[in-house]
């Protein structure tokens, strides 16, 4: 037969091929992501957002610092299955990967104030889900791609201008306990590229440099969260240090938005990127600006880092990192301004004030997101959706652009709107 009809073999393997491509469509679409971590403050945005792209979502989450509020717009989602459970226990992970074709890796313990009270706790803690993990998926069924969420940390000390992903590691000693979390990161990072390489897991590494936006909450130490309570409540603002430290701050929406490109591009695979924004701001500066904004009188008031942190502690004076490869490898050039970040947060406290909430408070909780926290996608993403996936400014369902207001987390229905 094949002989007998001309250009019948070529027509065969195409048909083969097509139905394959349609196998592969189908398996993405029943496929879940698995979020670890998914009830934190970067875990819930991520969740959200995979949500609006039509993606089915497993959280595994332990509660210990997410919270449901966090939650509130995808929990009665049936794309949604929140499982509740410890990211360091390997039955917890096996099952919740079952099924799951795509992992986001967050769950940690986050935030220099919850280093310093127990480092010794968060440094297992943070190193064990890491390994469990990552040992489960080198023995496990293939997955399209793991992303870790490492940490702008992981840099340490480095006073290097741009911290490019090959910038050096500079952390203090092993005594000092605010360098545990940066030890138990670039840990976590030596397993999952180990992984990568050795193993064939689909790894990308993505260190996020200070993420902000809604829900963060200053519990653990966030630096935002904590000028907004503080202007709000009348309370003096603590400035650690003489404020003269940079940071560059991050809209939670476009670190979502990069993390979701990387995780779909096959290139990624292996590699490590700095995501965040490149403006930089000094922490005095940013206490003015959160004081303006809120109308506040609250004073400044200067804390030695000793003081704030306990004896030897030591402080990473600038943080700013080189964009040129997450650039390169997404297109995204824009990035939210402070100033915006800073509105959307106001705004979000207000909206929670006027619901009832306090304002003031620490409701929502952070949990694997950290501030330096992911996302992702599978090599057999629909057309449609890897389209939508390219920009963080249309609506994936209607095509429409996205409102300003919605990019900026200010929603309040899963699926209804936009959610980063
Ligand atoms: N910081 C401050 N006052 C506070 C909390 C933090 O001056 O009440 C400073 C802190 O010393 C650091 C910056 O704000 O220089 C960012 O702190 P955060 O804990 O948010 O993140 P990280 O230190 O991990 O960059």
């Amino acid at each position: 037969m094949d002989q007998a009809v001309p250009g019948w073999p070529r027509l065969c393997a195409k048909a083969r091929a097509s139905v394959r491509f349609l196998q592969a469509r189908v398996k993405t679409l029943e496929n879940k992501v698995l979020v670890t971590g998914g009830a934190g403050f970067i875990g819930s945005h991520l969740v959200e957002e995979l949500v609006r792209r039509g993606r089915t979502v497993r959280i595994l989450d332990n509660f210990s610092t997410g919270s449901r509020d966090n939650l509130s717009a995808v929990a009665d989602s049936s794309a949604v299955d929140i499982r509740v459970g410890d990211a360091a226990d390997p039955e917890a992970v096996r099952s919740a990967l079952a099924g799951c074709d795509t992992i986001f890796h967050l769950a940690a313990s986050v935030g220099v104030g919850t280093v310093t009270d127990d480092p010794l706790g968060s440094l297992e803690n943070n190193i064990d889900s890491v390994r469990t993990l990552f040992g489960l998926l080198r023995s496990g069924s293939p997955v399209s791609r793991v992303v870790y969420f490492s940490s702008s940390e992981v840099y340490g000390k480095s006073s290097t201008e741009r911290l490019e992903e090959t910038s050096p590691f500079i952390i203090g000693p092993a005594d000092a306990p605010r360098w545990s979390y940066a030890a138990a990161k670039i840990t976590g990072e030596y397993l999952a590229l180990g992984s990568s390489r050795q193993h064939g897991v689909p790894t990308t590494v993505v260190r996020c440099f200070n993420t902000a936006g809604p829900r963060q909450v200053d519990t653990y130490g966030m630096v935002i969260p904590r000028f907004f309570r503080q202007a709000l409540a009348g309370e003096p603002l603590t400035v650690y240090g003489d404020g003269s430290q940079t940071r560059c701050f991050s809209f939670v929406g476009d670190v979502v938005a990069s993390v979701l490109d990387l995780a779909q591009h096959p290139g990624a695979v292996g590699e490590v990127f700095n995501v965040g924004s490149d403006e930089a701001v000094s922490v005095l500066e940013l206490a003015h600006q959160i004081r303006s904004m809120t109308g506040s009188r609250s004073e400044i008031s200067f804390v030695p880092f000793e003081t704030a942190y306990g004896p030897g502690f030591e402080e990473s004076p600038h943080r700013r990192p080189s964009l040129s490869k997450l650039r390169s490898f997404t297109n995204r050039n824009d990035q939210t301004p402070l100033e915006e970040i800073l509105s959307s947060i106001h705004g979000w406290l207000t909206q929670r004030a006027d619901a009832g909430g306090d304002a003031t408070a620490d409701v929502a909780a952070e949990a694997g997101g950290t501030a330096d926290s992911a996302c992702a996608d599978d090599s057999a993403r629909t057309a449609d959706s890897a389209s939508t996936a390219d920009s963080d400014l249309t609506d994936s369902r209607t095509g429409a652009p996205v409102e300003r207001a919605a990019r900026l987390g200010l929603r309040t229905s899963a699926g209804s709107s936009p959610a980063v």
